[in-house]
């Protein structure tokens, strides 16, 4: 399933073609997780603004240009020309097997397109063959339903304003295995599976550990490995572990993995056999030595 990186990754390989393109059709298919809430036709003739991320979301800001400004500021992106108002925007999570790409010249529309936003720069869709994602209209981001779907949602992993204190408070007040905060997304968004295991191996931390017994110096060092981990599989393209593609480019983080997919096999670090346990229905890998309570 697509976690924060991959999310990342996807929007870097679309938001540039899609900004200031204008909406000439939109195309739905399948119903998906949650309807689009607005009538497909209104989106038509809107302009597309810069796409930002927030947890495993993508928003995509949605405007429409003052008539008077139309051809006033031809040189000026459409979307950033004064006079623009805004038209709400699209709200799109990816679910578990969602890619969404961005081309010129889209394929034709396959089996598992059930949304595509047709421009006049090209054509952005979503393939989600298990259709759990979802694309919903919100009229701003504070606004329903899009306030409701984010106001759950922990800290951004790279927002300065989450401080190690701030993170080992949050940890204090947590008896569950520290693992399970971290996947939980409660205290800080980002962490999924195969990043909380790598995470906890680079901060040395035994995932089973209560989250309350960690010291504020450990949880320094666990926010700060959050950060290295998410930061490395951006940079790598996200991970690929079954399917998942961003505009068409499979991810490699999963390559340089020192624990997740690899039970059995020495760790890197201290030689010893990689475990692998499961804890809220979830596999955890981690080594046995090098992580402690
Ligand atoms: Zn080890």
């Amino acid at each position: 399933m697509p976690e924060l990186p991959e999310v990342e990754v996807t929007r870097r390989s679309v938001a540039g073609g899609l900004l200031g393109a204008r909406v000439r059709d939109v195309q739905m298919g399948l119903p998906l997780r949650w309807p689009l809430g607005r009538d497909p036709g209104t989106l038509v003739g809107t302009d597309c603004g810069e796409m930002s991320r927030r947890g495993k979301y993508l928003w995509l800001p949605l405007s429409r240009q003052g008539r008077d400004h139309a051809s006033r500021l031809p040189g000026l992106p459409r979307a950033l020309a004064d006079g623009a108002e805004p038209a709400g925007g699209l709200l799109i999570h990816l679910g578990m097997s969602g890619a969404l790409a961005f081309g010129e010249a889209p394929p034709e529309r396959g089996r598992h397109d059930h949304f595509r936003l047709v421009t006049d720069r090209g054509c952005l869709w979503l393939n989600d063959p298990r259709r759990f994602g979802a694309v919903v209209w919100s009229p701003a981001l504070d606004a329903e339903p899009a306030r409701k779907l984010l106001s759950v949602l922990g800290a951004e992993p790279f927002d300065p304003l989450l401080d190690a204190a701030g993170f080992h408070a949050g940890l204090q007040g947590r008896r569950t295995p520290v693992k399970t905060v971290l996947l939980s997304g409660e205290l800080v968004v980002g962490a999924g599976n195969i990043y909380a295991c790598e995470a906890l191996h680079l901060a040395r931390i035994d995932p089973r550990t209560p989250a309350n017994k960690i010291s504020r110096p450990r949880a320094a060092r666990l926010l700060a490995a959050v950060r290295q981990v998410l930061r490395n599989a951006i940079e790598a393209g996200g991970s690929t572990l079954k399917d998942f593609s961003a505009n068409g480019a499979a991810g490699h983080y999963q390559e340089q993995a020192q624990v997740y997919g690899r039970a059995g096999q020495p760790c890197n670090t201290c030689g010893s056999v990689v475990r692998r346990i499961v804890q809220g229905q979830r596999a955890t890998f981690f080594c046995g030595v090098c992580q402690k309570h």
